[in-house]
């Protein structure tokens, strides 16, 4: 069997880290070419010593130069160690490279991620967030530059899994009259909806039944998370909005479904391990060990389904919105979220912040035509400042 090169975008996160579990399982099978990270010199410097990388990359200059001292000190001299954005998307196009793992958070893994596919590699993809700033150009250099797009998301890995073999990527597959993303409803989904207002980050972040980022955590108890991934299942295969339904599945042992025009709905079950769709994505066509336990249904006993209350998620019908709106839209709503979030964790807005400044900020920047990709980052920057506005006016402090 041929060694394929694998390069891990956001190697020190929740993905990244599961992703280099599942592939040290396999060494037959994947060799390390590149690790990068924004700034966990710590934590990078560990994954080095492991992984044997030939290159490490981190997002910021001052982290590459104390990564450097320290593999110094550590006696792990093969590993070239580089910095800044460029070097991100230079090593997500390496000649070696043959897989990359797209585990950025946010929109700054859309350029890397969008280097790898533009080098033709097999792609992984985690950061959700780039396909919703950029659905029909990421799609469109997919197609003209044959990479093979294969989702990690589990909602999504699940439906690509029950989807026809061969499916082409943002392309309607035959038959299909549905697809149900199914959500666990977060921390919050039993919270009284008046005591939403007081609930600190560490209770968002709590998720019950999946370990991951804390901005996806967020994400997930106001249920954006589900939004954005409406966006990307509509993207990834070409669906249109209302063929794209939602349910909360408490659980989490459902990972989605398709529904067939002949009325068979096919699911993906397995644990809520992250471990599963790696797997599944790192050695498709085949399958290979993941690390994960087997699913014991007796023990799991009762899977329950209800529909998300619109009142408790206003999240999820500004996602909605915002795909009608098309355009830069999804790309204002991202950045609106990502800053919201990040004051909500930095303890500078309350959770019922979030949709307020999402809502403001898709006013405040109408959506024009997502023509390439220099419009939508100038549109992802424009929501930003509108977002930091809104959130200065609810601090009182504008
Ligand atoms: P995380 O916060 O645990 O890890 C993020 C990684 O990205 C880290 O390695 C970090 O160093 C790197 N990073 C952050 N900001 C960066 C920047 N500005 N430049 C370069 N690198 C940067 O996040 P995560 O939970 O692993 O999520 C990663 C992506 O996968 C997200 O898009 C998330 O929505 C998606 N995802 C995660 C899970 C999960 O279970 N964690 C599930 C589905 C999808
Ligand atoms: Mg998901």
């Amino acid at each position: 069997m041929a060694v394929s090169g694998l390069v891990v975008l956001g190697a020190t996160g929740s993905i990244g880290l599961s992703t280099l579990d599942v592939a040290a399982r396999h060494p037959q099978r994947f060799r390390i070419v590149a690790l990068t990270a924004r700034a966990d010199v710590e934590g990078m410097a560990r994954l080095c010593a492991r992984h044997r990388p030939a290159y490490a990359v981190m997002a910021e200059e001052a982290a590459a130069a104390r990564l450097r001292d320290s593999l110094t000190t550590a006696g792990v001299a093969e590993v070239e160690v580089l910095a800044g954005s460029r070097a991100l998307e230079e090593v997500a196009a390496l000649p070696e490279a043959d897989v990359v793992m797209a585990g950025i958070v946010g929109a700054a893994g859309l350029l890397p991620t969008l280097a790898a596919v533009r080098a033709g590699k097999r792609v992984l993809l985690a950061n959700k967030e780039a396909l919703v700033m950029a659905g029909p150009v990421f799609i469109e250099a997919v197609r003209r530059h044959g990479a093979r797009l294969l989702p990690v998301d589990s909602e999504h890995n699940a439906v690509y899994q029950c989807l026809p073999p061969d499916s082409e990527p943002g392309t309607p597959p035959p038959g299909v009259r549905r697809i149900i993303l199914t959500a666990s409803g977060g921390p919050f989904r039993r919270t009284p909806l008046e005591a939403l207002e007081a609930v600190t980050p560490e209770q968002a972040v709590a998720h019950p039944n999946w370990v991951m980022g804390r901005k996806i955590s967020v994400d997930s108890a106001t249920m954006m998370n589900k939004g954005l991934e409406i966006i990307e299942a509509r993207w990834l295969f070409g669906l249109p909005p209302e063929a794209i339904e939602v349910v909360i599945h408490p659980q989490s042992i459902v990972h989605s479904m398709v529904e067939y025009e002949d009325g068979s709905l096919l699911a993906q079950l397995g644990q809520p391990d992250m471990r599963t769709p790696i797997a599944h994505a790192l050695a498709w066509p085949e399958r290979v060990p993941s690390g994960v336990e087997p699913l014991d249904l007796v023990s799991v006993g009762r899977l329950d389904f209800e529909r998300p209350d619109p009142e408790r998620f206003p999240c999820l019908g500004l996602a909605r919105r915002a795909l009608a709106a098309g355009g830069t839209a999804p790309a204002v709503l991202n950045a609106a979220n990502e800053v919201a979030v990040e004051a909500f964790l930095a303890g500078s807005a309350r959770f019922t912040d979030i949709p307020r400044v999402i809502a403001a900020a898709l006013e405040d920047v109408p959506p024009v035509a997502a023509r390439d990709l220099d419009t939508v980052l100038a549109e992802d920057r424009r929501a930003r400042e509108a977002a930091e506005a809104v959130l200065a006016r609810l601090r009182g402090t504008a």
